[in-house]
């Protein structure tokens, strides 16, 4: 009999394969193993199965789990892996993929301690986009907002963006955060200290995670593995915990894609006068257009040139 079922944590070449409340202990088939190919002109290695996954197996006699089939991924979280000896192609970069079939990307940021940075917020937002996560800003500690912070609100209210206003110390629209996650798997992210945790123990308090359990791009050498898991915070509601990882480097976002990523500058991308526009420097720009006539704020576009600037172009070796 063929199983499928989901996989929720891997330890070297164990898998985790649950299906209806049950765990299965897995390995992959013989023939399944971690392939190199090219994608867009870039080498990436698909690493085969990762957490996230629906795959199908078949028990052995010894009662463990055969996988033989990954079904197709709605998406995937991936990042450039660190540069590898003799993986890479003139300094090309590997993609690594972290975990499928994500359905939220939580990107939790404060206006207050740490203070609120939109620029930081444009690079989850761009990942998540880039990796094909529904994202949702949440701003936490909205107790400790003054009137200013309104504007932000409006900003990415504006510009289409999903946002929540919360407080998990104070309990302000914790519901609200909680059946955005609840029987899905969401993965959350955001600067250390805006209160990820304190939001994670709030909504589930059974779960009693230790602050710093669910890691965050910034911190350095905490864990030392990096496998990815999704954890079962409540029945059918996974958060996906990513140790080790200091910082998501989307993959594959070129100069030419970024604008793609932000809302407001993308609905002018069309009327740029050249396809290779990088909305920049270049003559008869729709995106700096808007930006001169006040359609596109200045937070927004500075943050963009920002990050395109910060955008490595890997030599095309193809
Ligand atoms: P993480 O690093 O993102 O997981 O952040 P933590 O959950 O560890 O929270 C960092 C600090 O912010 C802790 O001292 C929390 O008590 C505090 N904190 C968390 N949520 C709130 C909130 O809604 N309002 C206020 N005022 N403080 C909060
Ligand atoms: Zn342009």
């Amino acid at each position: 009999v063929i199983i499928t079922g989901l996989v929720t944590k891997i330890e070297s070449i164990n898998y985790y394969v649950k299906c209806e409340d049950k765990i299965y202990h897995c390995f992959l088939k013989g023939n399944f193993k971690k392939k190199f190919e090219y994608k867009k002109n870039k080498l990436i290695t698909t690493d085969i199965v990762v957490v996230g996954d629906y795959v199908d197996f078949e028990l052995n006699k010894e009662g463990f789990g055969l996988i033989h089939k990954i079904h197709k991924r709605k998406n995937y979280l991936s990042r450039k892996a660190p540069r590898i000896k003799g993986a890479t192609i003139k300094g090309s970069r590997l993609e690594q993929v972290l975990a499928a079939n994500i359905d939220n990307a939580i990107i939790v940021m404060s206006p207050k301690t740490p203070q609120f940075n939109n620029r930081t917020l444009d690079r989850y937002i761009v990942t998540a986009k880039a990796c094909n996560i529904p994202e949702t800003i949440v701003i936490n500690k909205i107790d400790l907002a003054d009137e200013d912070f309104k504007y932000w609100i409006n900003l990415y209210q504006k510009t289409g963006h999903n946002i929540i206003t919360v407080s998990a110390t104070e309990n302000i629209n914790i519901d609200k955060l909680k059946s955005l996650i609840d029987k899905k798997v969401s993965v959350f992210w955001g600067p250390s200290g805006v209160g990820k945790s304190s939001l994670i123990n709030t909504i589930y308090p059974q779960a009693n995670l230790r602050v710093g359990d669910i890691s965050d791009y910034t911190t350095k050498g905490r864990h030392t593995t990096v496998t990815a898991q999704l954890i079962e915070i409540e029945k059918d509601t996974y958060l996906i915990d990513t140790p080790g990882i200091r910082e998501i480097e989307p993959f594959g976002v070129s100069q030419l894609d970024l604008g793609h990523y932000f809302n407001d500058i993308a609905k002018y991308i069309p009327d740029c006068k050249f396809n290779t526009c990088t909305h920049e420097h270049e003559p008869d720009c729709a995106v700096r257009e808007a930006f001169y006539k006040g359609k596109i704020s200045e937070e927004r576009y500075l943050s963009y040139l920002n990050m395109l600037d910060s955008i490595e172009e890997d030599i095309n070796y193809l």
